[in-house]
């Protein structure tokens, strides 16, 4: 049986399986993973809505294609893909629907696609342009990848440890929410998220046994990754690495923050994440352990902390 994780979304994804019966092959990872002639392809689509995943008051058109496309690009890194290309699908109001000034809302959103394939080294491959009631940005991304890290091969004696700090994108979030201006570095972090291609690859060959972008909040990726491994996870919240003046709480509920959770053999030592950091140019803590079980749980300094569960698309 397969086993994604707790909420509705994933009860709803299992009955998608089981209805597809035998034509589904191999799903329920951050990416398809297809052997073609002796190489493997990975392969992942992300669609962005407008006013579910983002609000044109809140970002520039630009901004909403970079963020879309990075959304899709993370999956290529949460299992070690280097990326090739996207395809993007864009839906857009039809001409007089909105006034829109100087501005092209499909040329901007493309220009910031184009931009953050250009990031990682890679291309924009074809699309669709088709009209909608709201934008739509459905990227769909496409890599190769010589040893591919899926959500389900971490061991008991393994740890687990995270890239780069949390808490920007919710914290953003927050402030876009009541109106309030955003400091550069936190716009730059929230309109311009990094996908972890170079860090996904570099722990893929050190290693790595089970990896998962963070895009609905540590708490919610780490039920992901326990329930796929089939195992139980300790998270230690004093360890959290935490966006400058975010709590370690509302780090891990955060989302979209893009950041790689990785389930690395027990071996791996801060010497290791030091080397890590010097050929990435990104931190790595260590913020747990994997061990014989299920679930997830959370401790401050060896104390049991109940922590609000992870972003459930189906939940409301
Ligand atoms: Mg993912």
């Amino acid at each position: 049986v397969r086993t994604l994780g707790p909420g509705r979304e994933f009860d709803l994804l299992q009955e998608i399986f089981d209805r597809l019966g035998p034509v589904a092959n191999g799903l329920g990872d951050d990416c398809a993973l297809i052997d073609v002639g002796g190489r493997t392809l990975a392969l992942s689509i992300d669609a962005s809505v407008e006013d579910v995943h983002f609000r044109t008051d809140w970002l520039s058109f630009e901004e909403i294609g970079w963020r879309a496309t990075a959304a899709a690009l993370s999956d290529l890194a949460a299992v070690g893909a280097t990326p090739i290309g996207a395809l993007v699908s864009l839906g857009v109001m039809g001409s007089g629907k909105r006034e829109t000034g100087s501005v092209d809302p499909v040329l901007e959103i493309m220009g910031g696609v184009g931009a953050c394939v250009a990031s990682v080294g890679a291309k924009v491959l074809g699309g669709d342009l088709l009209r909608s009631e709201k934008y739509l940005v459905d990227v769909a991304v496409i890599g190769t990848v010589d040893r591919a890290v899926r959500r389900g091969g971490a061991q008991a004696g393994d740890g687990l440890w995270v890239t780069g700090a949390l808490g920007a994108a919710g914290t953003a979030l927050e402030a876009l929410k009541k109106k309030k201006p955003l400091s550069t570095s936190l716009r730059a972090r929230f309109a311009h998220p990094e996908p972890r291609i170079s860090a996904g690859r570099w722990l893929a060959v050190h290693g790595a046994t089970a990896m998962i972008d963070i895009s609905d909040g540590l708490a919610g990726d780490a039920a992901h990754l326990a329930a796929a491994s089939n195992l139980a996870l300790d998270l230690s919240l004093e360890r959290i690495p935490c966006w400058p003046g975010v709590e370690p709480l509302a780090a891990v509920g955060s989302g979209e923050e893009y950041e790689l959770l990785v389930a690395l053999p027990g071996e791996f030592h801060e010497r290791d994440a030091a080397e890590f950091h010097a050929n990435v140019r990104l931190s790595l803590t260590r913020v747990g352990s994997c061990l014989a079980g299920t679930g997830v749980r959370f401790l401050d300094r060896g104390r049991p902390v109940e922590v609000p569960a992870g972003w459930d698309h189906f939940a409301r």
